[in-house]
């Protein structure tokens, strides 16, 4: 169905794009064969670097041409294997579309290239006294196109929404090549279909996204962060909903089991802090203008935590503690990747539903033998389920593949949950697609990318 890249390709491709953007060496095709998902390599055939809209035109017109398939890529950080080339073809990389182009102060919107990275963008608009919410964990390294791509939450989606809700105009690059605008620089829009936020979670399916409108807000002035150690990890998820009910909304509440935070304090080269009986931790901040509300607010969480058999409830008393502890939940990701080989599943249920999910996921870990290390966005409902290869024999380990994982997902899904908050669905939890959705459901999917995409040539492989 598709073709290799043969000597004529690349010769229509040097017609637009100059050779220092091309990359066939054997290091570029090994550095761009894989993301962050788990150990998997792809190996593209060609990495391109284009810089200007004009040239990923001009490049997705000669794939469309020789039939050559596009794997699009931000900062490659991905958890799903988006951005794996699996199928080899172009890797098309957009890290050299970077720039921030207008910050309007009067509207509070901001344009950019998708290869700007989330952080860089949060540091420019708060220079400005502005706020771009959306902060995943990787904020540091993952760039806003990736963002847009997957949907990404993070930390602070519990108050201020996750990408999908700061979006509002997209330039794309359309599978056969032509560049349209997908909506308006506007906060309302009832204009026909909303083809931005179906552009928005479709994981470079769509088409190439190569200009981004973003709503910003005014920057809270304040903020205070908790430490609440649990000797009950169901008990911390518990309190999770308790607090929203008592009528406070925290600008982030993150959940980190002991054994996350045990993979943290290791990767960090840590010692261990924890209480011996300590099981779980919430992580929570509460922000906003006025310092005694704030500090009001934090009693209230400081009483119901304490009811729901807290062990404590520690505020940070200057910058460096909330670095600290933010440094500590931001690292798990990584720490987990680095202590064992392992599966991470992203599960999100409505909040209340969280101990459910917890105890199902040990459950089935203790059925399959496995020990799963779990942290996450708990004030979304979002767990990260880490299951760790550890000393898992071949056999085992593809029952969990098979068996353990699909039993989770159809946990999720019967407490009226989905299989990914965030991360999205990419390479590998394509195979688990049928367990939210009926063939009538996925050919509805199957049919939207049709119609972007007839060649099938823009990320195949991903999402079905
Ligand atoms: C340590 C760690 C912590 C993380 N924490 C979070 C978190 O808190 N919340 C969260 O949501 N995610 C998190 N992630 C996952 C990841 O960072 C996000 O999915 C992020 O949005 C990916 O961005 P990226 O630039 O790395 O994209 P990539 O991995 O390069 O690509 C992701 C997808 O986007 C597509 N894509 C990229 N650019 C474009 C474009 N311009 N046009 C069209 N398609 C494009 C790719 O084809 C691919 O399908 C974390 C990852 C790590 C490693």
């Amino acid at each position: 169905m598709f073709s290799k890249i043969t000597p004529a390709f690349i010769q229509e491709l040097k017609l637009e794009i100059p050779e220092k953007l091309l990359f066939i060496d054997q290091e570029s095709l090994l550095n761009y064969s894989h993301d962050y998902t788990e150990d998997l390599n792809f190996l593209p055939e060609i990495v391109i670097k284009p810089i200007t809209v004009e040239q990923v035109q001009w490049i997705v017109k000669c794939c469309a041409k020789f039939k050559i398939p596009i794997t699009p890529r931000g900062a490659g950080t991905g958890l799903s294997g988006g951005a794996l080339p699996i199928l080899g073809g172009v890797l098309l990389s957009m890290e050299g579309m970077n720039k921030i182009l207008q910050i309007d102060e009067d509207n509070l919107q901001a344009i950019v290239e998708p290869g700007v990275i989330n952080e860089a963008l949060q540091i420019a608009v708060q220079e400005k006294n502005l706020f771009y919410p959306p902060d995943p964990a990787s904020k540091g390294s993952c760039s806003l196109g990736g963002n847009i791509a997957e949907n990404a939450g993070g930390p602070k989606a519990v108050k201020y929404g996750v990408t999908s809700h700061y979006v509002l105009n997209l330039e794309m690059v359309l599978p056969n090549g032509e560049i349209i605008w997908t909506g308006a620089n506007t906060l309302k829009n009832a204009t026909g279909y909303n083809i931005t936020q179906l552009v928005v979670g479709s994981e470079g399916t769509l088409g190439i996204v190569t200009k981004i409108v973003l709503k910003l807000i005014p920057l809270p002035q304040k903020n205070m962060l908790l430490w609440v150690p649990f000797p009950n990890a169901v008990d911390a998820c518990k309190a999770v909903t308790a607090i929203f009910k008592a009528g406070i909304t925290p600008s982030c509440i993150e959940f980190m089991e002991r054994d996350a935070l045990l993979c943290a304090f290791d990767f960090l080269a840590k010692p261990n802090t924890l209480d011996e009986s300590t099981n779980a931790v919430l992580l929570i901040e509460v922000d906003g203008n006025y310092e005694e509300q704030l500090l009001r607010d934090c009693e209230v969480i400081g009483e119901i935590t304490l009811a729901h058999h807290a062990q404590d409830a520690l505020l940070a008393d200057a910058y460096e503690q909330k670095e600290q502890w933010w440094r500590i939940r931001r690292c798990i990701g990584e720490a987990v990747k680095h202590s064992s080989i392992y599966k991470e599943e992203d599960t999100v249920v409505s909040r209340a539903y969280l101990p459910q999910l917890l105890e199902g996921v040990k459950k089935i870990g203790s059925d399959y033998r496995f020990r799963s290390v779990c942290y996450g966005h708990a004030g979304d409902g979002n767990l990260h389920v880490n299951i760790l290869r550890d000393e898992l024999t071949e056999e085992a380990w593809k029952r969990v593949e098979t068996e353990a994982i699909p039993e989770i997902f159809t946990l999720c899904k019967a407490l009226g949950g989905t299989i990914s908050g965030e991360h999205g669905i990419g390479y590998v939890q394509k195979k688990y697609m049928n367990i939210l959705f009926s063939e009538m459901d996925l050919n509805l999917m199957r049919q939207i990318k049709n119609v972007f995409d007839p060649l099938s040539i823009m990320n195949p492989s991903k999402i079905f």
